[in-house]
């Protein structure tokens, strides 16, 4: 199989799907687009790779495209990164078949669906994939652990917010969250809580005993009483019972959704509605939700009333399942292609003004590249941190184990990647869900 060195060595999806890229890299395709966007606000990873590792990337774009016999490669990155896309021009001169497109400072630039219309012109069809329209995308990181063509062990990611110090390095894979917020100088506020990823699509944690997995991105701590930390930690029945009683329909959530602009049929505010129409704790069946992409523009910008459509097409996503409904056979129209809205350009949320709303300006910092020089003792590794099967463990407790052996083979089927050592050190515990190593 193309790619079987990527199954092997554990690549998946490092922007946060964490999809095998194996199977990306078994596909064929005229155009693989390069998501060097990273929208979300605070985070740093994709761009200090790009400014480390440019040659390297640029290998693994090679690589990728003859795996999937791309005829070119295009890198969409934001503009203001003048001093990364001048040096990629150079290095491209070097290179056949890559360009860059050059992208608006918005969110969500890096949402596939806008990636793909933005760099190529090509709009995806509603409930189909890139592979749909010829393209293939792949994150920056994950063209990086491409190139590396040996086993992934470190993850890039930044950890910002109310820290002493915010960085972004690569870390090893497993290590808790607990020992980068200590490497980051600890935290400048007493009660605080973190969310994992990006402020918008990432989750809330206190938990920090939490490892870091393939897909992590970074860590943004804040004091427990910022707003964003107190919006997304409501509960589900506190979202349904505000969203039924507060919801004027005013349909600012639809009308700068990033996929209604595309031309999907997804309508916010009619999930929404469906709240008026139902009875709190019933089931929510709002099937526009199967189109929505989780990106929480709408709750966490567009919304005057402070509402939270993006969770009630969570909910109704999840109840939708129950009843195995699911895209192919809902009663959306996908005959129909969809087309671009006339004022797409002008509704796109500007990350400035994002930043501002979210109340982060003043965690709005540089974190810059450190060397992560942190004696790790102790990691643990999910076996699940990807799409698809997890992992089955090939090591027993007591065993000595070398940064980059493989400690957990493929699940039979597709969609299974192999799982390495992060550290070297002895295994003192495994599950059926992760594998504890210890070096002390
Ligand atoms: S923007 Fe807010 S108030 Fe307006 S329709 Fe959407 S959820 Fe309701
Ligand atoms: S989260 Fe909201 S804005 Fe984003 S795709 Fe879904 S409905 Fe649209």
């Amino acid at each position: 199989m193309p790619g079987e060195s990527l199954r092997e060595n554990g690549v998946v999806g490092a922007g946060g799907a964490g999809f095998p890229t194996y199977v990306k890299a078994s596909s064929k395709a005229e155009i693989l687009v390069v998501n060097a966007a990273e929208c979300e606000p605070l985070l740093r990873k994709d761009q200090t790779i790009l400014s480390l590792y440019p040659d390297k990337v640029l290998d693994g774009v090679q690589r990728m495209m003859e795996y999937i016999s791309a005829e070119k490669a295009i890198i969409g990155i934001k503009a203001k990164h003048e001093k990364i896309v001048s040096r990629l021009k150079n290095l491209l001169k070097k290179r056949k078949n890559m360009e860059i497109s050059q992208l608006k400072d918005y969110y969500p630039a890096g949402d596939e669906f806008c990636l793909v219309y933005d760099t190529t012109g090509r709009n995806i069809p509603m409930g189909a994939l890139p592979l749909d329209v010829g393209v293939v995308v792949n994150n920056v990181e994950t063209l990086l652990n491409v190139a590396g063509n040996m086993p992934v062990t470190e993850k890039f990611l930044t950890v910002t917010g109310a820290v002493r110090k915010p960085f972004t390095s690569n870390v090893p894979v497993g290590i808790r969250w607990a020992e980068l917020i200590k490497f980051a100088g600890g935290a400048l506020c007493g009660d605080f809580a973190a969310i994992d990823g990006g402020p918008m699509m990432g989750k809330v944690i206190t938990d920090f005993s939490l490892p870091v997995t393939k897909t992590s991105s970074g860590l943004i701590v804040l004091p427990k009483k910022h707003p964003l930390i107190a919006k997304k930690a409501r509960g589900e029945k506190r979202v349904s019972q505000v969203g039924k009683s507060a919801c004027d329909q005013c349909s600012y959530c639809t009308e700068f959704c990033p996929r209604y602009l595309l031309g999907h049929k997804l309508n916010p505010h009619r999930a929404m509605r469906h709240l008026l129409f139902s009875s709190l704790g019933e089931g929510l069946r709002s099937e526009f939700a199967l189109l929505c992409s989780g990106c929480s523009l709408c709750s966490l910008y567009s919304c005057p009333e402070n509402l939270d459509p993006s969770s009630v097409c969570e909910i109704s996503r999840r109840n939708l399942a129950q009843r195995n409904i699911g895209i192919k056979n809902s009663a959306l129209d996908f005959k129909t292609p969809p087309t671009v809205h006339p004022l797409r350009a002008g509704r796109q949320a500007p990350v400035k003004k994002l930043v501002r709303k979210l109340d982060l300006l003043k965690y709005d910092a540089q974190a810059p590249f450190v060397e992560f020089n942190y004696p790790v003792q102790n990691v643990k590794i999910m076996l699940s941190q990807h799409i698809g099967a997890p992992a089955k463990a090939v090591v027993s407790e007591g065993q000595s184990v070398a940064k980059g052996d493989v400690i957990a083979h493929p699940a039979e089927g597709n969609l299974a990647v192999s799982m390495h050592a992060s550290i070297s050190g002895i295994v003192t515990k495994v599950t059926s869900g992760y594998i504890e190593i210890t070096n002390e």
